[in-house]
C-alpha cells in the first residue's frame, strides 16, 4: 500500500512510497483511510525538527489528524464495517505516570507516552491503518470529511477544559475571550468559544487573505497588531500562536475574569463540578 513516510530529524527525506499492509499487532480493528490532516506538527517532522520512528525502524509514517472508514472491526462489538472513526493519536508511557494512570496520558509526566505519527508509532498517512478498539472514535456520519477536524478540535476542548477548572478556583465570570493566531487550531478555539455567550475576538498578523472574513463570519472581531495594544483586558486568553513574544503579552493582557453585569448564561455562577462547557463538550 501506499504511504507517506519520514526519517525523523532529517530533513528532505518525506517521501510517498510503497510500504507493506499494516501490522496485526498494531490492532485488531483495519481501517481505510479517508482524509489526513495536515498540522504545524506535521511540517516540523518533514522539516527535520521533530518526532521519532518506531523502535528499530528508521522511519516514520506521518499523520495523526485521521479519519478512517472500517474495513474490519476486529474484535470490537460496537464497530461495525463502514463505520466512519478517528484514531486517538497518545498511548500511555509503559510505566506509567500517575497521568498516565488515571486515563489522562496528555498530561504525562515522565515523556514516554507514544504518539500515531509522531512519536514512536507510524500514523495514519497510509492507504490503511490499524488500531486497538479502544483508541478508535466513531464518527458521526452528518460530518462527512469535516470529522478529520475532530482530532484538533480535541486539542481545543481540552484546553478549554482546563480554562474551566482554572477559572473556578474561585468566583469567574468570563465574558471576554481573545484567540491569539488564526490558524486552524486559533479558528477552531474562535468557533468553540463562539457557541458560548462570550464576545470573541481573534488576533493574528494578517491584514488581508481568508482570516479576517472566516472570524467574521463566526460572530468574532479580527484584530491585527499587538495584543497590548487591545482596548480591553481579556477574561479568557486562548493562545494559538506559540509565539514567545505573543505569550509574555498576552500574560499581561488578561482581565481578572471578574466581569460584571453578564446575563444568565453557560458560565454564570460558576462552580466546582463539570461545567456547562465540558458537558456539551462531550455530548
Ligand atoms: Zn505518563
Amino acid at each position: 500500500m501506499k504511504a507517506i513516510t519520514v526519517e525523523p530529524k532529517k530533513p528532505g527525506t518525506a517521501r510517498f512510497e510503497e510500504i507493506p499492509e499494516p501490522d496485526a499487532g498494531e490492532g485488531s480493528v483495519l481501517v481505510e483511510a479517508v482524509a489526513v490532516g495536515v498540522c504545524g506538527t506535521d511540517v516540523e517532522i518533514v522539516e527535520g525538527k521533530y518526532g521519532w520512528a518506531p523502535p528499530g525502524k528508521t522511519r516514520l509514517v506521518l499523520g495523526h489528524e485521521s479519519l478512517g472508514r472500517i474495513i474490519d472491526p476486529g474484535v470490537s462489538r460496537s464497530l461495525k464495517k463502514g463505520d466512519l472513526v478517528v484514531g486517538i493519536v497518545r498511548r500511555p508511557d509503559p510505566v506509567p505516570c500517575p497521568n498516565c494512570a488515571v486515563g489522562e496520558s496528555d498530561m504525562c509526566r515522565n515523556s514516554r507516552y507514544t504518539e500515531r505519527g509522531i512519536k514512536e508509532i507510524d500514523g495514519f498517512m497510509s492507504e490503511r491503518w490499524r488500531i486497538e478498539p479502544e483508541y478508535v472514535m466513531k464518527v458521526d456520519p452528518s460530518l462527512g470529511i469535516l470529522g478529520v477536524l475532530i482530532e484538533p478540535t480535541t486539542v481545543i476542548t481540552k484546553a478549554l477544559e482546563q480554562v474551566v477548572t482554572i477559572g473556578q478556583r474561585s468566583f469567574w465570570e468570563p465574558k471576554t475571550a481573545l484567540v491569539t493566531g488564526a490558524g486552524p487550531i486559533g479558528l477552531l478555539a474562535a468557533f468553540r468559544l463562539s457557541l458560548h455567550e462570550l464576545d470573541v475576538h481573534v488576533l493574528d498578523r494578517a491584514e488581508s487573505g481568508p482570516k479576517p472574513e472566516l472570524v467574521r463570519a463566526l460572530g468574532a472581531t479580527y484584530h491585527t497588531g499587538s495584543v497590548l495594544d487591545l482596548t480591553f483586558e481579556p477574561d479568557i486568553i486562548v493562545e494559538c500562536t506559540g509565539a514567545g513574544p505573543v505569550i509574555a503579552d498576552a500574560i499581561h493582557k488578561v482581565g481578572e475574569g471578574e466581569s460584571s453585569a453578564l446575563p444568565e448564561s453557560d458560565w454564570a455562577g460558576s462552580r466546582p463540578g463539570p461545567s456547562a462547557m465540558s458537558r456539551r463538550g462531550r455530548s
